[in-house]
């Protein structure tokens, strides 16, 4: 594909209308001559589907899976959606959804708005969607009696109405200490510091009945591309925990602090430091390769990261705020920076410097059990406000 046919393919960027459902739906009726069906909702990547097989069964629809991609024929058209990309081709016009189609114990689910928002559009003369009595049905059906929708239940503390999880990383760990952290207690280097945080953070995740996913629980080393994919399925983001240090060097040990990055270009001298101490990880890891990338695929890979980094930006903010608030060196604040580590997330994704090795203030706090819980407690309440507000998003509703 040339360039041109790229941008032609970007121009034709068509749009579904951002209407989210005003309620949380356990189920959609599916109506046809076939037969009727309540069709099971998930919310588990944060956005409606549903699995494709009832779909099957009642719709003029077949699905086929290839690598990265999933095929949908509805009615002799095609639509192709590149499997986590929350956006599908028809024809050769894409189109942006709230989240993408995916593939979860082995069964294809598809978003829930391209059957209720899309399909009655495309094939206006044969379906329609009641969004009052979650009901699509083929045109011409006897109408139905209406039923309420079941009450939403939250949890009682964070407010939170689905199970959540998030996957904590420890860095470093095994053969690779991290930083020396010079000013720790004897023998405590930056692995030892960020396995006790991560497991504070854990506990205090846990507490507030967000399930956790641990990259390491003891001190083990785990290659810098094995650690976001842990973040999957079930998993909503994943969190990076560092210390920082600088080189020795006048008034290096006055520096002090906490940051947070997410993904993207770094753009200062500083960001530059950090990427090159962090990914100098790989050392101990042997060669990975890097695939190439496919011009057709760049819209669609585009809006897939263009998401999760929006997503990532919001986490990194809420996190630096809270865990700024609970620190007693300076507030660095949040940037993009060039981590391997989050390079590999498919959720948002954000890495915390909790303090620097090299400062005797930051150094007591992140390697004391007090300074750690401290970090956690807030840590969680950033994240937990995070999931909050992605369920607002998400779920159509309230965050309180
Ligand atoms: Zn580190």
């Amino acid at each position: 594909m040339t360039l041109a046919a790229v941008l032609v393919l970007a121009a034709s960027v068509g749009s579904v209308e951002a209407s989210h459902p005003t309620v949380p739906r356990t189920a959609v009726i599916v109506a046809t001559s076939r037969g009727e069906a309540a069709v099971a909702v998930t919310s588990e990547r944060g956005h409606p589907a549903v699995a494709i097989d009832p779909l099957v069964r009642l719709l003029p629809l077949k699905s086929a899976l290839e690598p990265g991609w999933a095929v949908l024929t509805f009615a002799g058209q095609s639509f192709r959606f590149l499997l986590d990309a929350p956006a599908f081709l028809d024809g050769t016009r894409v189109v942006p959804l709230w989240g993408g189609a995916y593939v979860a114990r082995d069964t294809l689910f598809v978003p829930l708005q391209w059957l209720t928002e899309y399909v009655p559009r495309r094939f206006r003369e044969g379906y329609r969607y009641d969004p009052l009595a979650g009901r699509f049905e083929e045109s011409g059906l006897a109408p139905v009696i209406r039923r309420p929708s079941p009450p939403v239940t939250r949890h009682p503390e964070t407010g939170l109405v689905q199970r959540r999880t998030v996957t904590v990383d420890a860095g470093h760990g095994g053969t690779d200490p991290g930083n020396p952290c010079v000013f720790c207690p004897p023998g405590v280097t930056e692995k030892h510091v960020t396995l006790g945080i991560a497991k504070q953070l854990r506990l205090e995740l846990e507490r507030r009945g967000v399930s956790v996913t641990m990259t390491r629980t003891s001190d083990t080393l785990i290659s810098l591309y094995d650690r976001a994919p842990l973040c999957t399925a079930d998993c909503d983001l994943f969190v990076s925990i560092h210390v920082d240090a600088l080189a020795r060097r006048r008034g290096y040990d006055q520096v002090s602090g906490i940051h947070t990055y997410f993904l993207g270009e770094a753009l200062t001298d500083d960001a530059r430091r950090v990427a090159a101490m962090e990914n100098d990880a790989l050392r101990y890891e042997s060669d990975r390769p890097v695939t190439g990338d496919d011009p057709a695929l760049f819209i669609l890979k585009h809006l897939q990261a263009n998401e999760i980094l929006r997503e990532s930006a919001l986490l990194a903010e809420l996190v630096q705020f809270r865990a700024a608030k609970a620190h007693p060196g300076q507030d660095r604040g949040i940037q993009q920076n060039r981590f391997v580590v989050l390079a590999t997330a498919r959720r948002p994704a954000v890495l915390v410097e909790t303090g620097f090795g090299t400062n005797r203030g930051d150094a007591q706090f992140i390697s004391s059990p007090a300074g750690q819980r401290a970090l956690a407690v807030a840590m969680a309440d950033g994240i937990v406000e995070y999931l909050r507000r992605y369920e607002a998003k998400t779920l159509g509703m309230d965050s309180r």
